[in-house]
């Protein structure tokens, strides 16, 4: 008999003409920490029609549906996804320019965008050369650095809903907040989203950018996977220095460590798991509650069991 997995990853496979469906597919391989066990079925859509095709197919047929982009800000669960993971990218990423305005599908990476702004001498996007997510996931996390964020520069963005619908909401209307939008929220998926820049010099706009990465490749510890920051903000401290003071640089689990470079990134440093990932976190929050008072609240999304991705 054909399993129920088997039955949704077929109906899929009937509506993705360009794009990709893989079954039982490792999240560690669509995760910038390496960390993930296996998606039921991970449909990798070719257009915005076949994503929209995914998610009906997903809910006609009472299957979970995860929306994800480049897997950059995730921690997946080591049991994996149950239903379908859907990752916007190469196949959905198309990138315009109009006047002073750049429009974008969901799956395009943040950093091409910035080079679309360089190369069209419009500022704005700088902060966002070296954030290496998509525009789906920095809009509904507006994504941010060295003083720019995304909810500095969006227009627009075209929002998928539960029940198929798709409207456009403003800037105002994305409910931006730190690290967070209305669209994570409350579910809806990115489909696209329009920014509007300003006119600016290409030489400047080139330095600041090649500036930014120089101080990323000198702070961080971009030769692990990681997801980037683990914690947000906390108001009134650097997430950083609380975790150093508590001690923790350098503190492991398994595979996860603290990194010794920044101790606001954990990374793997080989074969981490996400249970050790997650000890790591709940033993830094828990010593830095000790050390401060202070309460780290996690950045990094969590999919599967104990999701919310
Ligand atoms: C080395 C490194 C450096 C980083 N530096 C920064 C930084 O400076 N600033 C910063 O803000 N972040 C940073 N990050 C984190 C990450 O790149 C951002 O959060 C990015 O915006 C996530 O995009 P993504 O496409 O990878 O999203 P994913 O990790 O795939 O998903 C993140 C969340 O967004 C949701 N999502 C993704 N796409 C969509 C969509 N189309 N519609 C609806 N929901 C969606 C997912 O369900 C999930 O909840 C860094 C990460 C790394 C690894």
């Amino acid at each position: 008999m054909m399993g129920m997995n088997e039955a949704l990853a077929r109906l899929l496979e009937r509506a993705a003409v360009k794009g990709t469906v893989l079954r039982d597919e490792p999240m560690a391989r669509h995760t910038s920490f390496r960390v993930g066990g296996p998606a039921d079925v991970l449909v990798l859509p070719g257009s915005a029609e076949e994503l929209a095709a995914a998610l009906r197919i997903c809910r006609e047929e009472g299957a979970p549906a995860r929306v994800i982009g480049a897997g950059t800000n995730l921690i997946v669960a080591d049991a994996g996804v149950r239903g379908a993971v859907i990752a916007l990218g190469e196949g959905f990423s198309a990138v315009t320019r109009d006047g002073l305005s750049i429009e974008a599908e969901a799956g395009a990476k943040l950093a091409r965008v910035s080079q679309e702004a360089l190369a069209a001498g419009l500022t704005g996007l700088e902060f966002a050369a070296g954030i290496p997510g998509t525009v789906g996931g920095g809009a509904v996390m507006n994504a941010g650095a060295y003083g720019g964020e995304i909810a500095g520069c969006l227009e627009w963005a075209d929002i998928l809903g539960r029940d198929g619908s798709v409207a456009r909401l403003s800037n105002a209307e994305m409910g931006f907040g730190y690290r967070t939008s209305l669209p994570l929220r409350e579910g809806g998926v990115v489909l696209r989203a329009r920014f509007t820049l300003r006119p600016g010099d290409v030489e400047e706009i080139g330095a600041a950018m090649r500036e930014f990465n120089r101080r990323r490749r000198v702070k961080q510890p971009l030769e692990y996977p990681s997801a980037g920051s683990t914690f947000k903000r906390p108001e009134g401290h650097f997430a950083g220095a609380l975790i150093e003071q508590a001690g923790c640089k350098g503190l492991a689990v398994g595979g996860a460590q603290v990194s010794e470079k920044h101790a606001g990134f954990i990374v793997n440093t080989g074969g981490a798991t996400a249970a050790d990932i997650l000890a790591l976190i709940g033993e830094v929050r828990r010593r830095v509650f000790e050390q401060s008072g202070v309460r780290l609240e996690r950045e990094v999304r969590l999919l599967g069991a104990e999701e919310d991705a």
